[in-house]
């Protein structure tokens, strides 16, 4: 297969250039793509006025850069993301990105940027030349899918929970002016919220022909939009961020629903989960324990926070104080823990 790559640079600093992969002019032949190359780079930047293009070439799949990725279970493929929050080293690049390759292909999680979509979108593209179907988008968080974009451009219908458009709505703005600051402008360079296609409000099917997935909407928990997604084949559970391991878990949603999700394990077991941050795990108890011990400490430390009468300015760091115990393992554990203390503490003060 050949690809159509633009040479772009952002309107508002001429220097700052990067190649941009647009899958509408994939075609299976150099000629083929070079036929149709000027025209959708045209279209494309008509529709990205934030960018100047030059220079559409096509390239084959195997020149695209491309992110890691492993198989976990057959046909399961995982990105797994760096162990950090975001910074200018890693680019964003920071969530567990997946898909699952059927008779299509659904895509778990687009990744924080566009340039991260593109780099998934080159590994899919190195091992299938299947059409991708779906992008499920597993909670509203933007290292999870501001690189939708790219595969609403490869034509796959965007799915996510019911509840997302209007938290996303409500943020997008916000993201688009602070994330190029935290990660860098060439980084983040041609990313925009894409438009959600098929929203989901209660556990549906999703066929990819031979392969069946389970989407499940959650009560608020890691945050007011979250959905698991079950592969029947093999069990794999990918749990977006309702699973954290070895990255300090954030709470945008709410503790009490969080702790709760967690204490109604699913019947049956997963055999495999596949976390929003850190390694797959074929136990769940693996998997949930330690975020278990965390959560459960922050709910105790914030209610001995407030029955002592602190306000919030001394609660937070009497919070991160009294939660040392259960610090080891956890990457970023100060100022996450120090932002989950403010959100724990609006939360509880009203039990
Ligand atoms: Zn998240």
């Amino acid at each position: 297969m050949f690809h159509l790559v633009l040479a772009a640079c952002l309107a508002a600093q001429p220097a700052t250039c990067q190649s941009r992969l647009l899958p509408a002019g994939d075609a299976p032949t150099r000629e083929d793509c070079e036929l149709r190359a000027a025209p959708i780079a045209r279209d494309w930047l008509a529709r990205h006025p934030d960018l100047t293009g030059n220079g559409p070439r096509c390239v084959e799949t195997a020149e695209l850069p491309a992110l890691t990725v492993q198989e976990v279970a057959p046909g399961i493929q995982v990105h797994q993301g760096a162990m950090a929050q975001i910074s200018p080293q890693n680019r964003g690049r920071i969530a567990n990105l997946s898909f699952v390759l059927g008779d299509s292909v659904a895509v778990i999680d687009a990744g924080g940027s566009r340039a991260e979509a593109e780099a998934l979108y080159a590994a899919i593209r190195q091992i299938t030349d299947k059409p991708i179907s779906h992008l499920i988008l597993t909670h509203m968080h933007p290292d999870h899918i501001l690189g939708a974009e790219v595969f609403s451009e490869a034509g796959a219908t965007i799915v996510a929970d019911a509840r997302l458009p209007d938290a996303v709505a409500l943020r997008a703005d916000s993201w688009m002016a602070s994330i190029p600051r935290q990660i860098g402008e060439a980084a983040f360079a041609g990313t925009r919220a894409a438009r959600v296609d098929q929203t989901v409000d209660a556990p549906q099917e999703l066929s990819l022909g031979d392969r069946k997935l389970v989407l499940t909407p959650v009560a608020p928990a890691h945050t007011g939009s979250d959905m698991t997604v079950l592969d029947d084949d093999t069990g794999t559970l990918f749990t977006g961020d309702l699973v954290f391991l070895g990255l300090t878990p954030s709470l945008d949603g709410s503790l009490s629903g969080w702790l709760d999700w967690m204490a109604q394990p699913p019947d049956p077991l997963p055999a495999l989960i596949v976390p929003g941050h850190g390694p797959v795990t074929e136990s769940w108890d693996e998997a949930i324990a330690p975020q278990d011990r965390y959560l459960t400490a922050l709910r105790d430390a914030t209610r001995d926070a407030i029955s002592a009468g602190l306000p919030l300015s001394r609660a937070i760091p009497a919070i991160v104080a009294a939660m040392k115990p259960v610090s080891e393992g956890w990457a970023d554990f100060h100022d996450t823990t120090a932002r989950n203390a403010s959100a724990a503490y609006a939360e509880l003060e009203w039990e």
